[in-house]
């Protein structure tokens, strides 16, 4: 299976920004963004200039590189996306963001049972994951509303899970994911994402602009 292999936090201090790659750290003092600032990596990160903004292709470029990079998506899975938002209704970068959005990792991530999508990522690989009381272990897996997302009962007491889990209200999920009473380790898709549920800092127009050319 393709996948990324670079050190992740290289990945946010190319894109100039927190991308949140890697749990717990990222909201720590030790993140390299926090010590260092947004220095490219590398030799010559030193450098290379920051300052100079960046305009037309090559911010269209990093935009897209930015959300790959989030949502851990490769480049072809990435078009694929795209095409298909291109063909729904409604306006086509948020249409993206939306299929992004509701991948079944990223849920995951979002719903708090791991502390960053990576980490979201291996348990649904793992078959820790249920939809609907059935086990998933397809990351790209689209949710729906009315879908009820688990931890499978032998997994309840993995302390990765726990942990994650004990510290989401604290950080927050977004309104169209809701914990569901009476029941261990489980929400429900309460809403489709809206755009004020994604982040704020990708301009998804920009992305639109470069696979419109
Ligand atoms: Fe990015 Fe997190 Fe690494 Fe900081 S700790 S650079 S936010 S992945």
């Amino acid at each position: 299976m393709a996948r990324y292999r670079e050190a992740v936090c290289r990945l946010c201090r190319r894109e100039g920004a927190k991308l949140f790659l890697k749990g717990d750290r990222c909201y720590k003092p030790s993140c390299p963004i926090e010590k260092r600032g947004t220095q490219p990596p590398g030799q010559h990160g030193n450098s290379m200039r920051r300052g100079k903004a960046l305009v037309g292709y090559g911010q269209q470029l990093r935009e897209k590189q930015k959300v790959k990079r989030i949502y851990f998506v490769l480049e072809g899975q990435f078009r694929n996306y795209f095409d298909r938002a291109a063909r729904q209704k409604g306006i086509t970068g948020e249409n993206l963001l939306a299929l992004l959005e509701r991948r079944l990792d990223n849920a995951v991530y979002r719903a708090g049972f791991a502390t960053s999508r990576r980490q979201a990522r291996q348990l649904v690989n793992h078959g820790h994951i249920a939809v609907n009381e059935r086990k998933v272990d397809i990351p790209s897996f689209q949710v729906k509303i009315g879908d009820a997302i688990s931890i499978r009962e032998g997994s309840r007491r993995n302390p990765h899970i726990e942990g994650a889990w004990a510290t989401a209200a604290g950080r927050g999920r977004p309104s169209w994911i809701a914990p569901v009473e009476d029941a261990d380790m489980s929400v429900r898709v309460a809403s489709l994402p809206a755009r004020d549920d994604i982040d704020r800092s990708i301009n998804e127009q920009l992305i639109v602009e470069l696979y419109s050319k």
